[in-house]
């Protein structure tokens, strides 16, 4: 086995919804620990996923994803063939890790964020450098820029960031990229970027044409409600792209996925209402925790992360009345997905309730 390997605490997936809520025996459980769609997915998608026909079920998908190909390419204005498909964007994680990692190498991130970038990191031996974020929590580019030595050969910026739900402004992130040398990669993950108030002109995704050693990525299972198919993507400077289709899996996207994937690109107003939901609820919480007196980061995102003293206990007395949020990625603090109106209101009521 890799030395690396063997030092490494395995991942706890979140148990399937039915089992826990058996376990805790409550009526009713409510996950806002993953950031997924509280909306449910496009009926469009129901729709294309039970047209598939199913005589195709023997026959490897498409390996290059055609028809998803081209509708992406059209809606993000870039080049087909600068496209690479992924079994989620967890699967693109591991692929970006094992192509432009050797051990020794370090991976610089600011902190907190997203564990599978130092995960995968570790699997390739390689040393994750953290800077910590400022005291708002948004990412402090200029330690980043000092942090720069020539064993950093990738550099992840999560934009918005998990967990802390900060968003940083394109001509930020474009000033950073300009002090990163053209040998090191700087990779963008925008799982999140659809809930940005002003998405497009955020989004990096034109910066892979400008810089080759940038890379963006997004997924289809935050906004658009597809977790469960699995499928992401990220956009590559032409040097690259051909790379990252060689060591991809050549039938890594069912076809199952790629149909529900187009479907759920077509319906823009289920994203568009999903965001305007989240966008009311979001304001709702960031009053709530004012009022209250909570710290909370400025969320971009279809999560808030706030301060509890008593961060841990709150989490399991809501665990006990229904509502799972995220513990453990920073010490006092929790992560909460933003739920329905409903459910927010009710998980308010029980955050009143706690005797404390
Ligand atoms: C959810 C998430 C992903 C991975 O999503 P997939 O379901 O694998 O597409 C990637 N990055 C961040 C920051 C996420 O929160």
């Amino acid at each position: 086995m890799k030395a690396s390997i063997r030092q490494l605490q395995p991942y706890v997936p979140e148990k399937p919804l039915a089992e826990l809520q058996r376990e805790l025996g409550v009526k009713k459980l409510v996950r806002l620990s993953a950031n997924e769609n509280p909306y449910g997915t496009s009926p469009a998608v129901e729709q294309a996923v039970k047209n598939w026909s199913f005589d195709q079920a023997n026959r490897y998908p498409d390996a290059e994803a055609r028809v998803l190909r081209a509708a992406v390419a059209k809606r993000e204005r870039v080049a087909p063939d600068q496209l690479v498909f992924s079994v989620g964007l967890d699967e693109m994680i591991v692929m970006v890790s094992r192509t432009f990692l050797e051990p020794g190498d370090q991976v610089l991130v600011s902190g907190p964020t997203f564990s599978e970038y130092g995960l995968h990191a570790a699997i390739e031996g390689a040393e994750l450098v953290t800077v910590p974020t400022l005291a708002n929590d948004h990412v402090d580019f200029a330690g980043l820029a000092s942090a720069l030595t020539p064993a950093v050969k990738m550099v992840w910026l999560c934009n918005p960031n998990n967990p802390t739900g900060t968003v940083e402004s394109l001509s930020a992130i474009e000033a950073f990229i300009r002090q990163v040398p053209a040998t090191t990669m700087v990779l963008i993950d925008e799982a999140y970027l659809d809930f940005v108030p002003d998405a497009s002109e955020t989004t990096a995704m034109q910066l892979p044409s400008k810089y080759e050693n940038v890379v963006v990525m997004r997924t289809f299972s935050k906004a658009y409600g597809l977790a469960n198919f699995r499928i992401g993507y990220a956009v590559f400077a032409p040097k690259y792209a051909p790379t990252m289709q060689a060591v991809r899996l050549p039938y890594n996207v069912n076809s199952l996925t790629q149909v529900a994937a187009v479907a759920a690109l077509a319906d823009q107003d289920f994203v568009k209402k999903t965001v305007a939901k989240n966008a009311v609820e979001r304001r709702h919480w960031q009053a709530y925790f004012t009022t209250n007196g909570y710290q909370f980061d400025e969320s971009a995102a279809n999560f808030i992360f706030f301060a509890d003293p008593q961060a841990d206990e709150l989490a399991e007395y809501l665990r006990q009345n229904g509502y799972l949020l995220r513990t453990g990625l920073r010490p006092g603090w929790l992560r909460l997905t933003i739920g329905t109106a409903e459910d927010n209101a009710e998980l308010r009521r029980l955050m009143s309730e706690f005797k404390r």
